[in-house]
């Protein structure tokens, strides 16, 4: 880096009411890596359990003794926790506020113990439907209440949920489907977003025609939008028909800490998904606690987060870390631009929302209109912002931190993967001076560390491949039917760690700061260029909306960098524009990342959950479009062929 960056110092009014201080951070992460069984110990009685736990951490790295158990003598309910405890106290505090796609509906406010009678229908539904502890149910629902409602009815019975993404096709469906052999799937007869109808069922009629989708006994159709769907009998049941006749009461299964909540396949940036699979008392300790902590909650809170609930964010952040400690979480059908691109500041300012997470990639499209859509809206009550999904830009971040939040609101740029089941490296508030674009520090009881290609350790300012060296109660547990896979993708490449697949930087500070995934860091002439330092570098020039950076073959160098690049609206590409480009990376980083090419590009190849699939941009610009892998996961595939044909034009 030749730029040092900017910190912006903790805030002092945030501090003084933080839960957790700079002294207070330091003092409980020394204590949690020192004597975990301790920590994470007292940690766990955060959660009701039906019989607590004794054993606290069980954990071997070592492929001889491989294990990971935490609270492993344990019994509880994730239902109970997250519904039951809350009654007394918190029955009719709102647990859900439910925006429709359409602004025009008024918001549905759904209390603890209207959720609660909701969630025991629907578990006393799957039971007569014959569901038992252990079978697996998949849930292909849009961002509506009865996605939480099915989660949490699975977790009471015992069922393992797998979520799918409302936004996959068919052969998606049938692929989740088959590999972990559902017996159930609950949707819907359509879904909503910006306006426009997704035929959900229809999506899951194709995929059941499709091979190894047979395990499927019963698929449940929640009325949503109310269009006519066909309904296969005996298989197909509406949702109301077997559900509103239930009893509001439903007695939990009685789970161990270690039997499975959930599986839910990764966004696939990298290569085929992988059924990642949760288990029950680690996962919602350590999700409901890092929900606490991260984003500083109080009992007033109104919590937001724009994540889908088919990805791990909507797991941990807005069902299972928000509702175990008793939060208003608001849950959003619609996208940021329908109808304006106002949408999302119009929110917060409907429902008051304190506490707001969010993708950089949504950052960045909303960045390209400019601020007066943000200006035009208060925003008066948020407190604290957060990102998760990508390396956040400097250049996003300031305009999160400026325009969006009024310079006034801390921002959380939280480091995590469906694999670690929820946030590890992060800012506290009130306790770590923030720098743009560094998601700083560790989460307590984390231990994250950098090697080199041969594993040897790093110490103190460094890049190379970020491990972890032991493991947190959110951690996962296996791949879903492939054990082996587990291992040989996160524990074979440096024996004793976990290997998380990501390049990073540490700096004088010991902050911690992504670079990009390890396959996508280029190799210019024995110099390590992180993808994510050049599309920084492009992003912060005025005219760029969004860019993606790979590396390709090149007879010199080893490798060069190819540079695609989507400008702002309103803005044209010239030759002028290109020059001016290379020579602001060449004066942002240095001539070592001059990019050797430069196409411009309408769109990104993303995946749906909106992270770029730089694995896809390598093939273009090694003229390899034959070779591009799994493409399944792909949000828009016209973005590709578009690239493609104006990389075969050169
Ligand atoms: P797959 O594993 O199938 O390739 P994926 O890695 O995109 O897909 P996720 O688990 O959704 O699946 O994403 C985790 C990854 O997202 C991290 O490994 C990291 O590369 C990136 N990421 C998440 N949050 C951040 C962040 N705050 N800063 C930088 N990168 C982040
Ligand atoms: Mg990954």
């Amino acid at each position: 880096m030749t730029h040092p960056a900017t910190v912006y110092p903790i805030d002092a009014d945030f501090a003084a009411q933080a839960r957790v201080t700079r002294e207070a951070y330091e003092r409980l992460y020394a204590e949690s890596v020192a004597q975990p069984d301790a920590f994470w110990g007292r940690i766990g009685q955060r959660l009701d359990w039906f019989k607590k736990p004794t054993k606290i951490k069980d954990v071997s790295y070592q492929l001889e003794d491989f294990h990971i158990r935490w609270y492993e003598d344990g019994e509880l309910n994730a239902s109970v926790n997250c519904l039951d405890r809350h009654l007394d106290q918190r029955g009719d505090k709102t647990a859900l506020i439910f925006e429709h796609d359409d602004p025009s509906k008024p918001a549905e406010h759904i209390t603890y113990r209207e959720l609660h009678a909701r969630v025991c229908k629907l578990a006393n539904a799957l039971r007569s439907l014959g569901v038992r502890k252990g079978d697996r149910v998949t849930i292909y629902l849009p961002m509506i209440p009865e996605a939480v409602v099915a989660m949490l009815a699975c977790a009471r019975v015992g069922a393992i949920h797998s979520v799918v993404f409302g936004g996959f096709a068919p052969q998606s469906i049938a692929d989740r489907v088959a590999d972990c052999t559902s017996k159930l799937i609950i949707t819907s007869d359509e879904g909503l977003r910006g306006g426009k109808r997704i035929g959900l069922k229809a999506n899951v009629d194709a995929a059941l025609r499709m091979p190894g989708t047979n395990t499927v006994e019963t698929v449940l159709v929640v009325r949503h939008t109310g269009a006519a769907v066909d309904m296969q009998m005996p298989r197909d049941r509406w949702y109301d028909a077997v559900v509103d006749s239930q009893p509001t009461q439903c007695e939990p299964e009685r789970m161990n800490a270690e039997d499975p909540l959930f599986i839910l396949y990764t966004s696939g940036s990298t290569g085929k998904p992988k059924g990642v699979l949760h288990t029950t008392g680690g996962y919602l300790t350590y999700a409901s606690y890092t929900h606490e902590v991260v984003f500083d909650i109080r009992e007033d809170d109104i919590y937001w987060c724009t994540a889908d609930v088919g990805w791990v964010t909507g797991h941990s952040y807005i069902v299972y870390g928000p509702l175990a400690n008793g939060s208003t979480a608001v849950v959003f059908e619609g996208v940021p631009n329908y109808p304006n691109v106002s949408r999302f500041w119009d929110v917060i300012d409907r429902h008051q929302v304190t506490v707001f997470y969010t993708a950089p990639t949504a950052i960045r499209a909303l960045m390209r209109d400019g601020d007066e859509p943000v200006q035009r809206t208060s925003r008066k009550s948020l407190r604290l912002l957060g990102t998760v999904g990508e390396p956040i830009n400097p250049e996003a971040w300031r305009w999160y931190y400026e325009v969006v939040g009024d310079s006034r609101c801390p921002i959380v740029d939280t480091w995590w993967q469906t694999e670690t089941g929820g946030i590890l490296i992060t800012p506290l508030a009130g306790a770590i001076d923030l720098k743009p674009g560094s998601a700083t520090k560790p989460f307590f009881g984390v231990q994250p560390a950098l090697v080199d290609a041969n594993g040897t350790l790093l110490d103190g300012e460094a890049e190379g491949n970020l491990v972890l060296l032991d493991s947190w109660p959110g951690q996962m547990r296996t791949v879903y039917g492939d054990h082996p896979r587990f291992i040989d993708t996160y524990f074979r490449t440096y024996p004793g760690m976990y290997f998380t697949g990501d390049g990073c930087r540490r700096d004088a500070d010991g902050y911690y700061w992504i670079t990009g995934r390890v396959d996508d860091v280029i190799n210019v002439s024995g110099h390590r260029i992180g993808t994510a330092e050049v599309e920084s570098a492009l992003v912060s020039h005025p005219k760029v909306a969004e860019a993606a950076v790979v590396g390709f073959p090149h007879d010199i160098k080893g490798q060069g960098i190819y540079a695609y690049v989507t400008l702002i609206a309103g803005e044209a590409p010239s030759d002028a524009l290109l020059k001016e480009l290379v020579a602001h990376v060449r004066n942002e980083i240095g001539p070592i990342a001059t990019p050797d090419h430069l196409q411009w590009a309408p769109g990104l190849p993303k995946t749906r959950s909106g992270k770029i699939m730089r694995r896809i941009l390598r093939k273009i610009a090694e003229n390899a479009p034959d070779q591009l892998g799994d493409t399944s996961t792909l949000a828009d595939p016209s973005v590709v062929e578009s690239l493609v044909n104006d990389r075969l034009g050169k």
